[in-house]
């Protein structure tokens, strides 16, 4: 790097660029382009995996920024490649959020596990997207503050963060036909355990991530709107027109037996609906299963919000049928053990699929959402 930099210096004092200290492409003739562009990737995402290569490999995106200790250093984000053969590639993704578990587990052991002549085309799986999140036991990255899930489109000379999220817009979804996106909900939600989706345009991308989505073979399938923000992954996945599939896999940082087997089982067995693993995919019925039991929180007012800070009480437990207006928590206040509790509502009624977590509350904290069953033969 060093023998580079000296040579780019060389060549600004030498005025082959115009006099300038930077180097950029629009000062290039045709012969000094291939300089810039080695400049220019050098400061892009590097990845030590091929995508092209048959077999099982292991390797990371190496992702440059700089800290007070280290100029040149690299956020190494672990990627795996399994390619047998040809076929659709499909993209397995977790720790989007770093406090969310039990989908890293999966995709580790999935990575480690899976024999490479089962693949029918090829795996790419990354199980751990906000690496210092994951270390940290934290929702956003310590190492820039960003929420991995508001950082899409992406900016290549973003932050750590931007970049990656950058890097899967415009080269990894592209060549993957699915998207897998497995989610909990953190320290802060805890979640019916179940796949979700959200409602998109009618016609075949819709029909299929119903059907992906389905063969997690959770109790609930859910169709979610976005409540807090834009700029999420499956979002720009689903622009691209990618068979999207997303979880809520239970929440707090427990990898639970319960948890963890549901989404261990629920990945292989979406991975064998796509084609992209050898073997039938089970269904529930073939599992001696009642059906899926879809349901949709589409509105603002099915999801809930601490209305003071506070010490959050659960009343009902995850999956009860609620009624419209019966309380399914309550705010207590330590200090003010005189006040009564302030009661949580629901506004409609339905299926708690989520609810609070941690007991500490602050105002404005999604503490409820309550969804409505919905019959899946009018969603295709
Ligand atoms: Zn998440």
């Amino acid at each position: 790097m060093a023998g580079l930099w000296s040579k780019i210096k060389y060549l600004a004092r030498s005025g082959a660029y115009g006099g300038a200290w930077y180097i950029s492409p629009f000062f290039c003739s045709a012969s000094q382009t291939c300089l810039a562009k080695t400049w220019e990737s050098l400061a892009l995402l590097q990845s030590t995996v091929d995508f092209t290569a048959q077999g099982r490999q292991f390797g990371h995106l190496y992702i440059p920024y700089s800290y007070n200790l280290a100029g040149w250093a690299n956020l190494m984000v672990p990627i795996g490649v399994i390619q047998n053969g040809s076929g659709p590639t499909t993209l397995v993704l977790a720790g989007n959020h770093g406090d969310e578990y039990p989908g890293q587990v999966a995709v580790m052991r999935l990575m480690r596990q899976i024999d490479p002549t089962q693949v029918r085309g090829r795996l790419i799986l990354i199980p751990a997207l906000s690496m210092p999140a994951s270390k940290a036991a934290t929702r956003l990255s310590p190492l820039d503050g960003k929420n991995f899930n508001r950082c899409f489109p992406g900016n290549p000379g973003g932050t750590p963060s931007e970049a990656l999220a950058h890097h899967l817009t415009t080269v990894l979804f592209p060549m993957a036909d699915h998207v897998i996106d497995i989610h909990t909900g953190g320290r802060g939600v805890d979640f019916y355990p179940c796949a979700h989706m959200h409602l998109v345009a009618p016609g075949p991308q819709r029909a299929g991530m119903l059907a992906a989505t389905e063969a997690w073979n959770s109790d609930f399938c859910f169709l979610y709107a976005d409540i807090a923000g834009t700029g999420l992954l499956p979002v720009e996945a689903e622009n691209q027109g990618k068979i999207v599939v997303t979880t809520e896999m239970g929440g707090s940082e427990n990898v639970t037996a319960q948890v963890h087997a549901l989404t261990q089982s629920g990945l292989t067995n979406v991975l064998k609906h796509l084609g992209v693993l050898a073997g039938r995919a089970d269904t529930r019925e073939s599992l001696g299963l009642p059906p899926t039991r879809w349901v949709q929180a589409l509105d603002w007012e099915d999801y809930q919000f601490a209305p003071e800070s506070g010490i959050y009480e659960n009343r009902v437990p995850l999956g009860s049928v609620v009624a419209s207006g019966e309380v399914v928590g309550a705010v207590h206040f330590v200090e003010r053990p005189d006040r009564p509790e302030v009661p949580v509502k629901a506004k409609s009624s339905g299926v708690l699929i989520g609810c609070r977590a941690p007991s500490l509350v602050a105002q404005g904290d999604c503490v409820a959402c309550v969804a409505h069953e919905v019959d899946p033969r009018r969603l295709a």
